[in-house]
């Protein structure tokens, strides 16, 4: 059923930050199995809240059917909208981000009756992941707190996997700050240093300091902050002359030690401290997030072992992701999903062996968790 269901969603050309029916299509699924839906319209995205409420904990999973555009379609081996099974993979995109880990588990779902669990289900499923992710799970889980709705668990279908399916889940995520910085000087003749304000000369002792910079020595889940340099650009192209301004973009990605308004606050003393005239922008893309594992950590980790044989690696690696939208929430978070080496490539493509075992664990988890939460 998840490889159908694998298709059928690549089938529909959900480019950020469209839904083109995949919403339409997982609440049709959830409907036949009692779940009560709602769609939560937000700007020009749509996303789906849909709970089958029994009594005990609230169990959600979280996913997006938003894909990231093809790049040049020529280029890819099959058509990337035509979830093509060439014997081994399903090709197309999406397949790994992540419309096979949602295939999964409303698989898996299908296997139980969901009336006689000890807790219930809830689908967050949003069309602007891939996007800006203003209007997808940061607003629902605003209308979710509002409402005092209380979720304990949180199963994230977001790709994890190193080599093996499950030998690597996430528990949290660093937080990413873009930094863009126009240093301001003064244009002139590169034969009268008196009369220049050369903003390259002003702008390296910046650097020295900002490339030394300890920003954290990081913690036992995250490894320490990191600075980039992602751009730099000044000259007017002359050697006799010196430029009025220099541009400079960098990116960090940051643990938990430090938040973003630390690190903003570090760059403009770094600034002031070297004289440096500017102008300075601060995008703080994403906070970090840890989620301290525990029950629900240990029945995910259990049915991997179930399944596969071997345990699992608990990570705060990767990019960001809406784990860090529905951890205000103060639920239990684990990231759990295929392997990532194609995602967002031409030729993205998901082994079905890769999908058949997926649905196994979350499988397992649904049952484990049922034992766990039988009192
Ligand atoms: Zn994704």
């Amino acid at each position: 059923m998840e490889i159908q269901i694998t298709q059928d969603l690549v089938q529909k050309k959900s480019i950020t930050p469209n839904d083109a029916g995949c919403l339409h299509y997982i609440e049709d699924f959830l409907t036949q199995r009692g779940f009560i839906n709602e769609t939560l319209t937000f700007g020009r995205v749509k996303n789906l809240w849909s709970v089958k409420r029994n009594n005990g904990p609230l169990l959600v999973f979280l996913g997006h059917v938003d894909v990231v555009p093809t790049g040049p379609e020529n280029e890819w081996e099959h058509d990337p909208f035509s979830g093509y099974d060439d014997g081994t993979f399903i090709n197309g995109r999406g397949t790994g981000d992540m419309k096979g880990g949602i295939a999964c588990f409303m698989s898996a779902l299908s296997r139980i009756d969901v009336d006689s669990l000890n807790y219930s289900i809830g689908f967050l499923i949003t069309a602007d992941e891939e996007g800006p992710s203003k209007d997808g799970t940061v607003k629902v889980v605003e209308e979710l707190l509002q409402r005092n709705e209380k979720i304990d668990f949180c199963l994230i279908g977001e790709p994890s996997t190193l080599e093996t399916v499950g030998d690597n889940i996430r528990i949290g995520r660093r937080g990413s700050i873009n930094i863009e910085l126009e240093v301001l000087g003064k244009q002139g003749h590169a034969a009268y240093p008196a009369r220049v304000d050369n903003p390259i000369h002003k702008v390296v002792p910046f650097l020295d300091k900002l490339l030394k910079e300890v920003w954290d020595e990081g913690n036992e889940h995250f490894p320490p902050t990191s600075l980039q340099l992602t751009n730099i650009t000044a000259g007017v192209g002359a050697h006799n002359v010196t430029p009025n301004n220099l541009y400079l973009k960098f990116n960090l990605r940051f643990s938990t030690q430090i938040s973003g308004e630390a690190i903003q606050e570090k760059v403009e003393n770094f600034l002031k401290s070297e004289g440096i005239k500017h102008k300075v922008s601060f995008d703080i893309n994403a906070e970090p997030f840890y989620s301290e594992p525990k029950l629900f950590t240990d029945v995910v980790c259990q049915s991997i072992e179930d399944v596969q044989g071997f345990k699992t690696t608990l990570s705060c690696s990767g990019g960001t992701s809406d784990g860090r939208f529905i951890s205000k929430t103060g639920c239990e978070i684990v990231e759990l999903g295929p392997k990532f080496e194609t995602i967002h490539k031409i030729d993205e493509k998901i082994e079905k062996v890769e999908l058949e075992r997926l649905t196994d664990i979350y499988h397992q988890i649904l049952l484990n968790l049922n034992e766990e939460t039988n009192s």
